[in-house]
């Protein structure tokens, strides 16, 4: 067992959990893959608004690492533990791992970045616990529901996407949105920002442009929470707004800490509905080989951390997978047989507005609530999560 060589990801989200299970069909059997992740349990993003507002729906977006890989499996998953740094060679956690490895240092002979994206809560779980995640989004459904006068900030795709979970389950809540910019869903065509305009407007969702909160840290602390003394926001025409539900909607930002600032660059081109350049782990855009030179040799990173050329999204993520999945195996065998480069992920946005509503870009062609609600409003893809993790859905059992 000692003398196999350790192929370590960093992450078992959408993109690491998904390298994973395509390396356990394929990886030699001279080397045994070590999946570290910092939760205890996973975590599915895009179901992550309902659950903070529909009653019961929090039991569909967690599931068990249990039975990741077989019993018999030589391969490992430690979960709970968090990769403090990552350096040429090894990686450092922030406790020691149990047996085979006693240590908090693990050896790399091929590594994969997987550390995606860092998000307020809820749309990353609010603790590394199960139990503590389930009970804040529990207290989010209950604080919404007293909730009179809601007001989210930012009309990107969350903040949109959270003003059509609220209206879907209560039908007469005051709901206004905030957006700095001229438009819903800055970066994506105007026939997108057209339709979800519509459905607002029908929906009674009041929105308004080219205003802005200052978000200081006071203002972060009383978000995502129900007020008991109303808050009177400033806004900046001057004009003053009242909530006792605030709900920060704005962007999240690539979650890299623990990667050698040298190795982190901006995306070169193609990336729709960033505003602005923001650093991820630099990769060569076909091999998604880490272009660090102390760290080349030996890793690879996808999905939300990579700077690859593609929108920061579970299509990318899954994209990447089997190119970085054959990378690993052709490295570990010293083959180029099998072994692909990728090229571009299929560019698109669903942002639901509840289970019936809402728009979807599909690189250039915007469709209205039909084909979003089939597409994404209706099951929010669980279909995509639970294959992902054999050991089941915790709260469902
Ligand atoms: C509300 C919402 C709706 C969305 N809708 C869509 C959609 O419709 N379609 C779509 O394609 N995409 C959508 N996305 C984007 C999608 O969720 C992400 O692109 C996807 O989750 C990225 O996967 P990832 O594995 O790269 O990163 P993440 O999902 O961020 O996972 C990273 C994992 O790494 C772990 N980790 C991080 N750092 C460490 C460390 N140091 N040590 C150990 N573990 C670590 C984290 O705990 C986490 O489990 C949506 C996102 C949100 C928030």
């Amino acid at each position: 067992m000692s003398e196999l060589k350790n192929v370590v990801i960093v992450g078992a989200s959408a993109a690491g959990a998904q390298v994973a299970h395509q390396l356990e069909k394929t990886l030699p059997s001279t080397h045994r893959i070590v999946l570290i992740e910092a939760n205890n349990f996973a975590y599915w993003p895009i179901g992550a608004l309902r659950a903070s507002v529909k009653a019961g729906f929090e039991n569909e977006i967690f599931a068990s690492y249990d039975n990741f890989f077989p019993a018999d499996s030589r391969h490992i998953i430690l979960t709970g533990y968090k990769v403090a740094s990552i350096s040429a060679q090894s990686v450092k956690l922030d406790k020691q791992a149990p047996a085979p490895f006693n240590s908090d240092e693990i050896q790399v002979d091929i590594g994969v970045i997987a550390t995606g994206s860092k998000y307020a809560y809820p749309m990353r779980p609010s603790s590394q616990s199960l139990e503590e995640s389930v009970e804040s989004l529990r207290k989010l459904q209950k604080d919404i529901e007293q909730a009179k006068n809601v007001v989210i900030l930012g009309a990107g795709p969350v903040g949109i996407e959270m003003s059509g979970e609220i209206r879907a389950v209560y039908p007469d809540k005051k709901i206004t949105i905030i957006e700095r910019g001229p438009r819903i869903l800055n970066g994506f065509r105007e026939a997108l920002h057209n339709n979800l305009l519509n459905q607002l407007k029908k929906k009674k969702i009041e929105i308004k442009f080219n205003t802005s909160v200052e978000v200081t840290d006071d203002l972060q602390s009383s978000a995502q929470k129900l007020l008991n003394e109303p808050l009177k926001l400033s806004l900046s025409d001057g004009s003053t707004i009242e909530t006792d539900f605030l709900f920060i909607g704005t962007g999240g930002s690539p979650n890299v800490s623990a990667v050698p600032q040298e190795a982190l660059s901006e995306a070169t081109a193609g990336v729709k509905g960033s505003r602005a350049p923001v650093k991820r782990v630099g990769v060569d855009q076909g091999t998604l080989r880490v272009q660090y030179e102390p760290l080349k040799e030996r890793w690879f990173c996808l999905g939300d951390a990579s700077n690859s050329n593609d929108s920061k999204t579970n299509i990318a993520a899954t994209a990447h997978a089997p190119i970085v999945a054959s990378q690993v195996v052709g490295q570990a065998g010293n083959t180029k047989k099998g072994v692909k480069q990728h090229t571009k992920a299929l560019n698109a946005i669903s942002v639901p507005l509840g289970p019936d509503g809402g728009a979807t870009q599909v690189i250039w062609p915007v469709f209205g609530e039909w084909v979003t609600s089939l597409g994404k409003g209706k099951g929010l893809l669980l279909n995509l999560f639970t294959p992902i993790y054999p050991g089941g859905q915790p709260l469902k059992k």
